[in-house]
């Protein structure tokens, strides 16, 4: 609340240039706005089709953090067209067989997190990219479907296998209002790492008869 305050008396420069004016300049966003499949190696079982942004180094990671940290409403809207640009692109290189009302489902924050940044970083790009996707011809509405189904370990430090016992069945598919019952899901969320969460995510929504066909995030990490 406070940062939010701050930001409207004190306008943050560009996270990627510095400059003053657009939190993320046209210059910088048009530097991290490269649509693109790229999928974790490995790659977890029942992972949906991955599109992110861009690789998660540079400006767009800055941004990440900086929105993640911070919650800028500057930034949210940022991240929010790159994130709806790249869903567009997703869903078109799949025309032939996706049809749209598409049922935009953020990947839930841990409840911890949550509660001490004070809000729901995923959950906010995911509805504001789902009105970005609908008003450029590409009917989408957001879907907050998905909750925590028990507590997980924190996910640093683990390897892939670990990650995938450790998030096993750890989410479950809420009694949310949204989403038509036959609308083909693009699970959201900030970043691709392994791929196990968004794994789990989809496995969460087809155990509840839904089609997942796509993953779509801001950023994808490397693994070393
Ligand atoms: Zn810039």
């Amino acid at each position: 609340m406070l940062n939010a305050w701050l930001d409207l008396l004190l306008p943050q420069p560009c996270v990627g240039c510095g400059r003053a004016g657009a939190r993320l300049c046209d210059g910088c966003l048009a530097g991290v706005t490269a649509p693109a499949r790229r999928m974790p190696e490995p790659c977890p079982a029942g992972l949906p089709e991955c599109w992110s942004a861009a690789p998660y180094s540079g400006v767009v990671r800055k941004a990440v953090v900086a929105y993640k940290e911070r919650g800028e409403a500057a930034m949210a809207s940022a991240l929010a067209d790159v994130l709806a640009f790249t869903a567009a692109r997703a869903v078109g290189a799949h025309a032939d067989r996706l049809a749209g009302p598409f049922a935009v489902v953020p990947v839930p924050s841990a409840r911890r997190s949550v509660r001490t940044r004070g809000h729901d970083p995923v959950g906010r790009l995911a509805a504001l990219a789902a009105r970005r996707l609908t008003a450029s011809g590409v009917e989408a509405r957001v879907w907050p479907a998905l909750g925590q189904a028990r507590r997980v370990a924190d996910q640093a430090g683990l390897s892939s296998t670990e990650r995938a016992a450790n998030l096993a069945s750890s989410l479950r598919v809420l009694d949310a209002p949204g989403a038509p019952p036959g609308a083909p899901v693009l699970l959201v969320d900030d970043i691709v790492t392994t791929g196990c969460t968004l794994a789990e995510a989809a496995r969460a929504l087809r155990a509840a008869g839904r089609l997942v066909p796509l993953a779509v995030t801001v950023a994808a990490t490397r693994r070393k």
